[in-house]
């Protein structure tokens, strides 16, 4: 499927959306909803972008989840940063050529388009809970260039059960 009819799909999707809803804050939980419910079609993304050993955190979180994001987004990511404070993981990815929300701009900054990713991310996160030994998985958009920031960010963050 062609890039343009996607993002044409996602800005139609989510301009019903805030026509149905109106709160664009409201939006963006629909939109992550949509992501989570996308989350098999996602997880099979994730297997055939996984290579070698992926079964303890570290790996999951520094290689597996960008070789994820660089199979869906067709783009690799800029940065990831990955912080820790007692048993909070918060593992933060930008990328700066986000192919999703490009050409489209946000009707509110509370509008974050690219959220349906981190719902799917979040997803795959929680189905990988148990096996790696962490609960709580949350993640969000906390950037996007749609909406006037320099890059697209996702933001996970975890508890480890240790
Ligand atoms: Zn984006």
């Amino acid at each position: 499927m062609s890039e343009i009819l996607l993002r044409g799909i996602l800005l139609t999707t989510t301009l019903r959306m805030l026509n149905e809803l109106r709160d664009p804050k409201s939006v963006t939980e629909a939109l992550h909803q949509l992501g989570r419910e996308m989350g098999e079609i996602a997880l099979v993304a994730y297997l055939r972008s996984v290579k070698g050993a992926d079964n303890d955190l570290g790996t999951f979180l520094s290689k597996s989840i960008p070789s994820w994001f660089k199979t869906i987004m067709g783009r690799g990511l800029d940065n990831v940063r990955i912080s820790e404070s007692g048993k909070t993981i918060i593992a933060r990815y930008s990328i700066s050529d986000c192919r999703l929300c490009s050409g489209i701009i946000s009707p509110s900054p509370d509008l974050f388009i690219c959220e349906v990713v981190a719902g799917a991310l979040e997803w795959i996160a929680d189905q990988r809970s148990g096996e790696l030994g962490f609960e709580a998985p949350s993640c969000h958009e906390t950037a996007c260039r749609a909406r006037g920031d320099g890059f697209c960010e996702f933001t996970l963050s975890l508890k480890t059960k240790i």
